[in-house]
């Protein structure tokens, strides 16, 4: 798609950038037809093709308004346009920046200014969100629904492992997961101790920067895009093997620190190489298995005999569209012999997408009804999935319970 820039956009990271990847679109719209905000609202300009002919318009030099910014945030994030396209538009990079300049030229309502402020200075603080998670578990019976719906039942997370082993990696010192659901850092540190792997969470990193990236605050993530850089740097230098990351939204954040650090030139080599160390569990612990599976496989096959337990996987847009790590916690379930359940419209997004069931509660929630009739359609005992937004907005839908999939593994793994 040919692109005429403005003239305050010419030269620029941001424009060489969005005139790259407008380029390669041929406006097809075969990205249409798997938009879940296109299916839902029917509004070409809610769908990929239209969001970005609207961006194309912006860094061309027409002014937005509020009705670019609603069709822009409105979008997921979810890239599963970016799966679709046979042209390769990276969507994701052009959604970036186009909600950038659209921020820095349409101004919010007061309430919504608010909101988006508190989102992204709470979440991302343990300080302030470790207590605030604690208070809002221990009053979850008499929260309205609203608000019930975004505090998970607390659950033990178990004891960490105390030994010690040569094989080391690190894990995200993140920061609404220990708090929501403690048990998935507890039990990869059981699993990991299990294959000889000792997990090492380095106090000094902190939030991966995504909550601050989608919410517009390009200089806050990229303030802790570094901080995390110097923070593991020492790690990866000692001979820690990888950065294993079990929440599959920070796992695809991290994985673009190199991008978002590129024109860094005190950063950008070590975040490549960061970038080279970070594997999402699901792409890095199959491998560490291998040896035990048959073995792990009797143990369950002995284990089903009694219960006969039905599991349903969520794929999130995360892992799938931004990490395009497809099939492997399908493929190590099969491998275990688990009653793994066909689940209908695997690619299409719950609706949990970081910030955005807060932001757009009334799409997310269709989404997420829509994805638990798909999961439960088959009548699971237990849906798993792969990301912390994912599993709490599930949860919050189901009287089934929705758990990550190393949850399920580390239990697996434990009743001998
Ligand atoms: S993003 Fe890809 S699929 Fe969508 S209109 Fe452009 S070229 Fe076609
Ligand atoms: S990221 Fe998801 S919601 Fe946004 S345009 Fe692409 S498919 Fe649609």
């Amino acid at each position: 798609m040919e692109t005429h820039l403005a003239g305050w956009l010419k030269g620029t990271a941001d424009g060489l950038e969005a005139e790259s990847i407008l380029r390669k679109c041929v406006h097809c719209g075969f990205c249409t037809a798997t938009c879940p905000t296109y299916q839902l609202l029917g509004d070409e300009l809610d769908g990929p093709r239209g969001r970005i002919y609207l961006m194309k318009q912006v860094v061309e030099g027409h002014e937005p308004g509020t009705s670019t910014q609603a069709h822009l945030d409105r979008c997921l994030t979810c890239r599963n346009c970016e799966s679709t396209c046979p042209s390769g538009v990276d969507y994701g990079h052009l959604l970036d920046i186009g909600r950038r300049l659209v921020e820095q030229r349409v101004s919010r309502p007061l309430g919504q200014r608010l909101l988006r402020f508190a989102l992204r200075e709470v979440l991302t603080r343990r300080w302030l969100f470790d207590p605030a998670m604690r208070i809002g578990q221990w009053v979850r019976p008499v929260l309205p629904p609203v608000l019930r719906d975004k505090v998970p039942a607390r659950r033990p997370a178990g004891a960490w492992p105390r030994r010690e082993h040569p094989r080391k990696v690190l894990i995200l010192n993140g920061c609404t997961q220990p708090a929501m659901m403690p048990g998935i850092d507890a039990a990869t540190a059981r699993v990991l101790d299990r294959v000889g792997v000792q997990v090492v969470v380095e106090r000094r990193s902190g939030c991966c920067g995504a909550i601050r990236h989608h919410l517009g605050d390009t200089g806050g993530a990229l303030e802790q895009a570094r901080r995390n850089v110097d923070a593991w740097w020492p790690h990866l230098e000692r001979g820690t093997e990888a950065i294993v990351i079990n929440a599959s939204g920070c796992g695809a954040m991290v994985k673009d620190y190199a991008h978002l650090l590129r024109d860094d030139s005190r950063y950008a080599g070590r975040a490549q190489r960061i970038v080279e160390a970070t594997k999402d569990l699901a792409e890095w612990l199959p491998a560490q298995l291998a040896d035990s599976i048959d073995a792990l496989r009797a143990q369950l096959g002995a284990r089903d005999a009694d219960r006969g337990e039905r599991v349903a996987f969520h794929p999130p847009c995360t892992l799938q569209h931004g990490q395009r790590i497809r099939g492997e916690v399908e493929r190590l379930l099969d491998a275990l012999g688990v009653a793994r359940l066909a689940v209908a419209e695997s690619h299409l997004c719950c609706g949990s997408a970081g910030t955005y069931s807060v932001l757009q509660p009334a799409l997310a929630l269709q989404l997420r009804d829509r994805k638990l009739a798909s999961l439960q359609a088959g009548a699971p005992d237990l849906i798993l999935s792969a990301n912390i937004g994912c599993l709490a907005h599930l949860q919050a839908g189901t009287a089934t319970p929705v758990r990550h999939w190393i949850e399920w593994l580390d239990q697996a793994m434990d009743l001998r």
